[in-house]
Formats: C-alpha cells, structure tokens, sequence
C-alpha cells in the first residue's frame, strides 16, 4: 500500500484514507435530500449502526464530537450536570461544548489507569437532589476504549455495574464509543453487549474504520429524535450525505473484524520499542491500536526533538507530552512499515 501522503503516519487512525471499496462505493452512492429524511443510503447506514448497538434508533453526524454533544443536548438541560472522567476526551477535547453550548455542568472524576471511573466515586459524585445549592447530576458517561488511558478496554461487567448505578438513581448514561469497535475486537465480545447497558452510544467510522468522515449516535426512538434537533440546531443537518454514509456502510460491513490486525500490529510495535534502548512502554503492553511510550531520562532528546528527526525521515508520531508519544496502528501501516519505524528510532536513539 502507498504511504499516507509519503510519510508511515502513526499520529492517529483519523488520518486512515478511506479505502478502494469504499471509494468505489461513494462513486456510486443513491443519494437524497437527509435533512428531509430523503437519503436512502443515510437512512440505511443509519439502520445498520442501531442494528450493531442494539439500540432503536441512530442518527448520522458530521463528527464524534457532535455526536457527544447532541446527545448532552438531548439528556440535559441548561443546569444539569454530566458525571465524566478527568482524562476523558468530552471533557479534554471537545472544547467546552457542554457547557459553551449546552450550559450542562460537566463534573470530572479521575480516570483510572485503566480507564475506568470507580464505582465508589460515581456514587460520592451523584449530587443531593432537594439540595438547591447544588447542580442537578442528569447523566453518567464512560469513554470506550480510552484513548488517553492507552486505549484501555472497558469490560461488558464493568459497563453493567455502572449502568446499576445509573439506574439506581434516575440518572441517564451514555457512552463515548468512539472506538466501541477496538473494545468488542479487543475483548471478543458484540458491540452491543458493551452498549447494552447505556441509553446512548457516539461511535465514529472515521478513526480505524478508515471511512473518510462521520460517526453515529445510538438510542431509543425518542432520544434520537431529540438527538437529530440538536443536530440541526449544530449545524450538522447535511444534504447529499450519502456519499459519506456509503462509506460508512463499507466500514461497518466490511472493516470491523480487522482491526484485530491493527491490535496485533500494536502489540508487534511495542515488542519492537521494548528492545530498543531508552524507551518505556505505559502501559506496558497496548489493549487495542495504541502504543503510548516514554523516552526515558537516559536519552538526551526530549519528545518534540525525537519527533522531528523521525519526521526527517518520513515517520510521523504524536507528541503527548515532555517525553511521552503515541502511535496509534491502522489499516495503512504495514509490517514492513513497523519494521522501518524501529530501524529509524533505533537509529535516532544511538545517536541522542
Ligand atoms: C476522536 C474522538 C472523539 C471525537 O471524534 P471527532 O470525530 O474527531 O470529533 C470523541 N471521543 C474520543 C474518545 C475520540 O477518540
């Protein structure tokens, strides 16, 4: 396969092209009007996606991150408060929505290690209801897997006792599933077990499904309905969307098992970068299709100083810290293109 623009891109699986079949697919795609409903390939892909999550309905969105934030919209109201994990993407990265856009309260709790939220500490965060000093806790969301935790998997029990919890006390719960897919693959289990137990799901095609753009928020009829008001009211009503959504429905149909090749390719990667000198792995071995990794105190380069000599010769890597990247494996990186990466950072390495 070509590279990526000619370098072996291991910032991220959004920058995954989408491939021949699906090229193919969005030539020929039977297209309408979606913001009337008219799109029959949206409508199917739309169709397909509730049939994996096991849920009602879904909704087709520009992106993950509006997909979250409909769906904050559409469990909460101005004042409520959204219980998330202080790593979490929605409360790192998607710039505040919530409350920018929505005035919902986000209450982070500490992620753990492995991307988990403790169930002791979801319970101390629910807030006293007749208390009116205090905001008013509408919903409980997990990311899976956790893409800052390493990409962690978060089991089907773990999700369900949350999902008690949340049912317990009357709260909504959703799931950031931007990569649901790498969590089932990664554990053995359907998609759906793992969103089972929330009322919603966001999952994206565009990260290591390799569609080129959209993701999809899944719920009951209801919810969606909502969902799809908050949609337009965003800005994410499109038109001929079918173009999209037909490689939405080649991702869905064809690229899921395979990502089984992206999480041992990982693992291959991360063998490779335990045997060189001066790297740490954590955590130690990937789950999914990120390797996080340290440069240790030993090497004389800093992170951004390594990432430029690897980009000198035509590796690009994530910077996530001082000393700390990520590589995150996909459909375009070959074995042969692993191979290289390490001949490269070896290289870099003796020289720092
Ligand atoms: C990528 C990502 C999103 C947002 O998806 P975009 O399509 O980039 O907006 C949300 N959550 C997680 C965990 C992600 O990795």
């Amino acid at each position: 396969m070509p590279p990526l623009n000619g370098y072996i891109d291991l910032r991220s699986d959004t920058v995954t092209h989408p491939t021949p079949a699906m090229r193919e697919a969005m030539m020929h795609a039977e297209v309408g009007d979606d913001v009337f409903g008219d799109d029959p390939t949206v409508r199917r892909l739309e169709f397909l996606a509730a049939e994996w999550m096991g849920k009602e309905a879904a909704v087709f969105v520009p992106t993950g991150t509006m997909g979250n934030l409909a769906a904050f919209l559409a469990h909460c109201g101005r004042g409520h408060e959204v219980i998330l994990g202080d790593q979490s993407h929605s409360y790192l990265l998607e710039a505040g929505g919530m409350a920018a856009l929505g005035g919902i309260h986000p209450r982070p709790i500490p992620n753990q290690p492995d991307g988990t939220l403790r169930l002791e500490d979801i319970e101390a965060a629910i807030r006293n209801s007749a208390d009116e000093h205090q905001p008013i806790t509408r919903l409980v969301c997990l990311e899976n897997t956790h893409n800052r935790c390493g990409g962690a998997a978060l089991t089907v029990e773990y999700t369900h006792a949350v999902g008690v919890i949340a049912k317990r006390h009357g709260l909504r719960f959703h799931i950031d599933g931007a990569r649901i897919f790498n969590a089932a693959v990664a554990l053995g289990v359907p998609a759906r077990e793992l969103a089972a137990p929330a009322d919603s799901i966001t999952f994206c095609l565009s990260k290591g499904l390799c569609a080129p753009a959209g993701s999809l928020l899944c719920g009951d009829a209801a919810f969606i309905r909502l969902a799809r008001r908050a949609r337009k009211m965003l800005g994410g009503g499109m038109r001929q969307s079918g173009i999209l959504a037909a490689a939405g429905i080649v991702a869905l149909n064809t690229m899921v098992d395979r990502l089984k090749n992206d999480h041992a390719a990982a693992v291959a990667f991360a063998n490779g970068l335990r045997s060189l000198p001066g790297l740490i792995l954590e955590p130690d071995t990937p789950q999914t299709n990120m390797v996080y990794f340290n440069g240790a105190e030993s090497v004389h380069l800093d992170a951004p100083a390594i990432a430029a000599r690897l980009k000198e010769r035509g590796v690009l890597v994530d910077v996530k810290g001082a000393r700390r990247f990520r590589a995150v494996l996909h459909y375009w990186i070959t074995p042969t293109d692993i191979d290289a990466v390490l001949g490269v950072l070896a290289d870099i390495l003796v020289r720092a």
